[in-house]
């Protein structure tokens, strides 16, 4: 009987201890914010949360609610609109329409048609809400974003435009709630919504927030503000950053508007220095959001507006009924629009031929191997999430789960928090050295009887040639 070795990691999930080991050193940590959002102990450096303080080995809501560790997707979606998704690419979608505000003062500096500006300042000056949360711009660096909580109409409007890098948005649960703040909003992209749909469903009211909007920003993905403005754009191609006015993703390049003037990068050299858990992300229009707003799929300076649960529908009905928004009379390009979502989708896989043709060779299947893999990737996801990462039927998942979890390269496991069962990766190095200890004895066993078998022929035959 060959002995198999387990991951030694405890099984329940606990504290910034397990924040630390499942996703920051890992590298798997998006700086989305939602841990430091609730946690008063959590700060961040570098894009990333680090404790400040000694923390709390009975508190676990970091692990708990960080989108990195679980996204029951189709059970939020029921939650949130009532019904799963109904479009493969893009999650759940109520209508899809192309608008841009009437505001010539936003459009001035927004970074498409404008349409996120005028609904969050909507939100505060109708009283929807006291705040926004949302990105601002930094003082001293102003491509780089830092996370705010608007209470203004002028701070939204001065928060206008897309600033390519990472913000932990959902950090400004903490500034609301020093402030007192109840009624709030959020302007985030797929990973800071995530976070605070998983608070917001999840929390049983811990936290003394009514969420009253939730708008997702399209994100295929995001940078690191120190790694591409500052070592690559001023440091390797020696561009200044002080001239940069705005910058936009446009024909295949990363334009860099200074005043009278444009300086273009070829995307592909910019998506190089690309953040690395956003290559792990699926969702590209921010699924879970109740209002979606992006560019692809719309003519220039206009945006593609997905419009998803009840309350996004009223928002948005209300902005177009007071004339602050305009509908175009273009249509929306869906196939661009699902053509991202599907790309987004797809690029969790990446397992080179060699690595999938080496683990077959222990009698997996190459479906489950491309579970297993998406496994390790998503961190638990369940099997509509895996049908719709890989484009695998639902019975032979099943199959592939099943035999996965008899030959111990997952297990499952019950989400607390979500109440919902997921499926958990045993380390790659432990499944392997199982494998081989297990294809070692088989192999000493076929030797052993393969040699006398054939010894017995061979030897019998070198007695009659003799
Ligand atoms: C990192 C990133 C990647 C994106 N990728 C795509 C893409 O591939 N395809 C696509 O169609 N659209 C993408 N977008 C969205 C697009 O750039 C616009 O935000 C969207 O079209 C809304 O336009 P608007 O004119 O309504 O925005 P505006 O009215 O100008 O409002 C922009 C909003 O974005 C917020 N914001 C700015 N920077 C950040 C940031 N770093 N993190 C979180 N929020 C931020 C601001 O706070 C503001 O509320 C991306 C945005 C970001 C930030």
């Amino acid at each position: 009987m060959v002995g198999l070795e387990f991951d030694a990691r405890e099984e329940e999930l606990e504290c910034f201890d397990d924040l630390e080991y499942y996703v920051i050193e890992r590298g798997v940590c998006t700086g989305c914010g939602t841990c430091a959002g609730i946690c008063p102990r959590i700060g961040f450096e570098n894009d990333r949360p680090v404790m400040k303080d000694e923390y709390d080995p009975h508190c676990n809501s970091c692990t708990r609610f960080c989108p990195q560790f679980y996204v029951p997707s189709s059970r939020m979606e029921e939650m949130i609109f009532g019904a799963v998704r109904n479009d493969r690419y893009l999650g759940y979608v109520d209508q899809i329409v192309s608008a841009r505000s009437n505001s010539d003062v936003i459009r001035s500096v927004s970074q498409d048609g404008g349409v996120t500006t005028t609904l969050s300042k909507y939100l505060l000056e109708s009283g929807a809400v006291e705040g926004v949360l949302m990105a601002g711009v930094s003082e001293r660096e102003p491509l780089k974003p830092v996370p705010i909580v608007a209470t203004t109409g002028e701070d939204v409007v001065g928060a206008a435009g897309s600033r390519y890098s990472i913000c932990p948005v959902v950090m400004g649960l903490r500034e609301a709630f020093d402030r007192g703040m109840k009624k709030i909003a959020i302007v985030g992209t797929p990973c800071q919504v995530q976070g605070i749909r998983k608070l917001e469903l999840f929390s049983e009211d811990r936290y003394p927030f009514d969420i009253k909007a939730v708008i997702g920003i399209f994100c295929f993905e995001n940078f690191r503000y120190d790694e591409l403005f500052k070592n690559f754009i001023e440091g390797e191609l020696g561009i200044e950053l002080a001239g940069i006015k705005s910058v936009k993703i446009r024909n295949n390049s990363f334009e860099l508007h200074k005043s009278g003037e444009v300086e273009s990068i070829p995307l592909k050299s910019v998506f190089k220095h690309a953040n690395e858990p956003c290559m792990l992300c699926r969702d590209f229009s921010a699924e879970l959001s109740d209002i979606s707003i992006g560019a692809i799929g719309a003519k220039t300076d206009w945006n593609t507006v997905i419009i998803r649960s009840e309350r996004g529908r009223r928002l948005f009905e209300e902005v177009v009924e007071k004339d602050l928004v305009s509908l175009s009379s273009d249509k929306v390009d869906i196939e661009e629009l699902r053509g991202m979502g599907r790309r987004k989708k797809r690029h969790v896989e990446k397992m080179s031929a060699e690595t999938r043709e080496f683990l077959t060779q222990f009698g997996v299947s190459e479906d489950a191997v491309r579970i297993y893999e998406l496994l390790i990737a998503l961190h638990g996801p369940r099997l509509e999430t895996i049908s719709e990462a890989t484009e695998i039927d639902a019975n032979t998942i099943k199959e592939a789960l099943d035999s996965l979890k008899e030959r111990n390269w997952i297990r499952e496991k019950m989400d607390k928090t979500t109440n919902t069962l997921m499926y958990i990766p045993e380390r790659p190095e432990v499944v392997i050295n199982n494998e081989m200890k297990k294809l070692n004895s088989r192999l000493k066993i076929a030797k052993k009887k393969a040699i006398a078998d054939l010894n017995s022929s061979y030897l019998r035959r070198i007695q009659e040639i003799n």
